[in-house]
């Protein structure tokens, strides 16, 4: 298989020393695909040409892909998809902000779904989504007096940014989500139900969701906050949606507003910036200030700070130990669960250790939150 051969230092001097620049991109299509693994290794080996890094999930139900393009070669990036049936005319999102190139290599991988929904086939209808708001229509849709606005992604996303009086689902996953949005909004099946998500993805399936449940009026945000925010600052007008939009990659948020609307999870001082812990066994995903982070050098607690600080190879021992005492899953989310019981206003979800660190793994490692739903 066609696959990168060279080590993360190598590929970072790489770009490092890269005289052009790059353009960081999101795409993604509900389409019937035949052959995906021909077209995975065909697509592999013209974006290696082009010099394209990032990451492609490919099924039979279509593509997901977020990549960095030399600008040099934009042109044939899009004239490779435009050439091709399934991916012509194919909406680019392109990111707002530029904090350096996103991705070291290119990854293609075909998976059973480029969204991992929890759903069994059939139980929704990609034919029946909700109703596609271009950014003007969404604010005006959300001046609606009845509007139930939601937001479609997880708790570590929208605890830093968000729709003011979106409804957030305390989930850690996508497929955790759904049928908590269907059961929240139960009473409000006749009401405007607006949805929004990353990049607008998410709300394709959760909105064919909630039509299948029997919800009359969903609409969900075309491009997600992504193209939103492009649109707010293009045509100079106030955004609705506040603070970051937390994106999959080491960029790990753009800033939308100046708000600040969360917390420090160590000192409840405002904080908007997510640190994974750096103890390797631990690699929480969490928000820390630079205070706590020099307080505990980068850490989630002084244990952690304690493990970060020995040998390597004690570390290994410590790690090797810990796998035999507790099989696979015994790294927990203990900062999300201490601050889930002491806000019992939150929704109450299942705990599921091995899904938070696979999370904060992936999210650590700059791929998406799409592998560790797979996973989850
Ligand atoms: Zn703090
Ligand atoms: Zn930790």
């Amino acid at each position: 298989m066609l696959a990168n051969k060279y080590g993360k230092e190598t590929l970072l001097r790489l770009r490092e020393n890269e005289t052009f620049e790059r353009r960081t991109v999101s795409f993604y299509r509900y389409v019937r695909l035949e052959n995906v693994n021909t077209l995975r290794n065909d697509l592999y080996q013209v974006w290696t040409e082009l010099g394209i890094l990032g990451r492609t999930y490919l099924a039979t139900e279509g593509i997901n892909a977020q990549m960095t393009v030399p600008v040099p070669n934009w042109d044939a990036f899009v004239a490779d998809l435009d050439s091709r049936v399934v991916f012509a005319k194919m909406p680019l999102k392109i990111a707002l902000e530029e904090k350096g190139s996103a991705f070291l290599k290119l990854i293609v991988r075909v998976k059973p779904r480029i969204l991992a929904d929890g759903l069994d086939d059939n139980e929704i209808d990609m034919n029946r989504m909700g109703e596609h708001l271009t950014p003007v229509q969404f604010n005006e849709a959300l001046a609606h007096p009845d509007a139930v606005v939601v937001d479609v992604r997880n708790h570590y996303e929208h605890e830093i940014g968000h729709f003011d009086n979106a409804i957030r689902p305390d989930v850690d996953t996508f497929q955790e989500s759904l049928p908590i949005i269907r059961d929240t909004l139960a009473d409000h099946k006749d009401k405007p139900v607006l949805m929004y998500c990353t990049g607008g993805i998410r709300c394709e399936k959760a909105s064919a969701y909630l039509r299948a449940n029997g919800f009359q009026d969903v609409s969900q945000l075309n491009g997600g906050i992504i193209a939103y925010a492009q649109h707010v600052k293009e045509a100079k007008i106030e955004s609705k949606y506040r603070g970051k939009n937390f994106v999959f990659d080491d960029r790990k948020n753009e800033k939308i507003t100046d708000d600040i609307l969360s917390t420090c999870h160590l000192c409840d001082n405002p904080c908007d910036e997510h640190q994974n812990c750096q103890n390797h066994a631990c690699h929480l995903l969490f928000l820390q200030c630079q205070t706590c982070a020099k307080r505990l050098n980068n850490c989630c607690s002084a244990e952690c700070k304690r493990i970060a600080g020995l040998p390597l190879e004690e570390q290994r021992t410590l790690r090797r130990e810990a796998r035999q005492r507790a099989g696979d899953s015994h790294y927990v989310s203990q900062l999300n669960r201490k601050k889930r019981k002491a806000n019992p206003g939150a929704e109450e979800t299942k705990e599921n250790s091995t899904t938070i660190e696979l999370k904060t793994k992936e999210i650590n490692s700059g791929t998406t939150e799409l592998v560790s739903e797979t996973n989850s």
